[in-house]
């Protein structure tokens, strides 16, 4: 796996993502909010709840199917973890 991946992959599952959230906790510029919807940006928010991220996962649910819905990483890894891998493949 490319570098880059485990880098976002490891930034995702530890909330670590440079979301405007995480750029206010090192004291960078902005006030933790997401500049389009005004509510707090964090991963979740970037991937889940932003619109345009509900709108792409809309378009993965409709070429993958129905069981691809979820609404934060914890809900997601949930629903991958008992639908794919070597535990999967043992039922
Ligand atoms: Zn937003």
């Amino acid at each position: 796996m490319p570098l880059k991946i485990k880098i976002f992959v490891w930034q995702l599952l530890h909330d670590r993502m440079p979301s405007e959230t995480e750029v206010l906790k090192r004291h960078g510029p902005g006030n933790g909010s997401c500049p389009l919807c005004h509510i707090l940006e964090t991963g979740t928010h970037i991937l889940f709840s932003y619109v345009a991220a509900q709108a792409l996962w809309c378009f993965v649910r409709e070429a993958l199917g129905p069981e691809w819905e979820a609404h934060d990483l914890a809900e997601f890894l949930q629903i991958r973890a008992t639908q794919v891998g070597p535990l999967a493949s043992t039922r």
